[in-house]
């Protein structure tokens, strides 16, 4: 596992987003894709940090570097029941994220948005945490509006096989919501568009990993579609950066507020950018449309720039490099345990 490198760009204005003094910082999710990255960027800025996972999803591997830290802690546990941990200061990331991986156990899907939420305001209401939601660009469905801003309510259908996940990144944002107007709870809401990078699932399903590991296999790449359909990447370095940034703005800054990079690609273009990036010899390929997926994703960021003084710095090819040479990485290792 590589040791965390700050993007070039971020040890000026880290100084600018650095919490404020020592605390001790809970991150539900903690082990998954993204969790694992804010819980290094947390230790490398003094804090002592808990993650606590169920591991459906996430992998020990992805935090086992970071164990040798006296500060670093792993609690066993599943959101959907209650917990009560001392932290000023708790992210809540955990739900599965790829659409395989939330349509596999929809109901416990729903229930982990909905139940986590529950039980990770509840602890926020007990100790007087600061609770931040890690929301998604799914609460706009297939949207009618692009880009998306955060006043647009959206276009879900509540029954179809995403609905599971919408759905419960939906009734969470209105929990957060509802717990704040209600009992007065510190929180904010931050609604993350596609973000990728190291640390990705090699068998996650989604589009970037799925990608480079067909392109670095010299196997077909799958498109779902015509291939038209547009999403916005952003490099998960850029992506913790914001989060960081909203945890440490003042009390008022709730959001919800849209986190990713406005740069929109096709799908097809996505594909052609990989196959040139790995040198490779596969082919596109073209499967069925997926139910409901999304013509379009593009964020809106004015929110973020203004509040924040935020917005992505990791370019597309960069960011793509960088995740190439990570699953490059992890294919040479799992070879090489084979020939052994
Ligand atoms: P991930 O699957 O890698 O991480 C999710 C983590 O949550 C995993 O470690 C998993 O084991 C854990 N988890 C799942 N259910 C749990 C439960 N019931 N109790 C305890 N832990 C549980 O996915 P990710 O990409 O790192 O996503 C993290 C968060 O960000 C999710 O809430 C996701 O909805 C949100 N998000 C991610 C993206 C993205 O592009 N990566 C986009 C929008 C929103
Ligand atoms: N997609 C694809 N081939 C794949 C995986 C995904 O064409 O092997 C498409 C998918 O249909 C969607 C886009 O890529 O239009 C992004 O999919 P992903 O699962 O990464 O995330 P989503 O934004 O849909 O949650």
């Amino acid at each position: 596992m590589r040791s965390f490198v700050p993007s070039e760009g971020y040890s000026e204005i880290s100084k600018v987003s650095a919490l404020q003094g020592v605390r001790t910082v809970l991150v539900n999710g903690g082990a998954g894709f993204l969790g694992s990255h804010l819980c290094e960027r947390l230790l490398h800025r003094g804090h002592r940090v808990i993650c606590l996972d169920n591991f459906s999803t996430g992998r020990r591997s992805n935090v086992d570097h970071l164990l040798s830290n006296a500060r670093f802690h792993i609690v066993d546990h599943d959101v959907r029941q209650p917990f009560d941990i001392e932290a000023s200061l708790i992210f809540n990331f955990a739900s599965p994220a790829s659409p395989p991986d939330y349509q596999r156990d929809p109901v416990g899907t729903l229930l982990t948005n909905v139940l986590g939420a529950v039980n990770t305001l509840d602890c926020a209401r007990k100790t007087g945490a600061t609770v931040v939601q890690s929301s998604t660009s799914e609460i706009y469905g297939d949207p009618n509006q692009s880009p998306q801003r955060e006043t647009y309510c959206g276009n879900v259908n509540p029954i179809g096989p995403r609905g599971c996940y919408d759905e419960g990144k939906r009734s969470a944002e209105t929990l957060f919501f509802d717990y704040h107007r209600t009992y007065g709870v510190d929180i904010k809401v931050g609604r993350i568009f596609n973000t990728y990078g190291p640390r990705m699932r090699l068998d996650d399903g989604r589009v970037v990993s799925n990608f480079i590991v067909q392109a670095l296999r010299n196997d077909d790449l799958t498109i779902y579609g015509d291939g038209e359909q547009t999403r916005s990447f952003c490099y998960v370095d850029d992506l913790v950066e914001g989060f960081l940034r909203f945890s440490a703005a003042g009390s008022a800054c709730i959001g919800p507020i849209n986190l990713g990079n406005p740069l929109e690609i096709t799908v097809r273009r996505l594909a052609e950018i990989i196959l040139e990036l790995t040198n490779s010899r596969s082919r596109i390929v073209h499967l069925p449309r997926v139910t409901d997926d999304p013509r379009q994703r593009r964020p809106d960021i004015s929110k973020a720039m203004t509040e924040l003084d935020w917005q992505p710095l990791v370019g597309l090819e960069t960011g793509l490099a960088r995740t190439v040479d990570y699953f490059d990485g992890v294919l040479a290792g799992e070879e090489k345990a084979e020939a052994i």
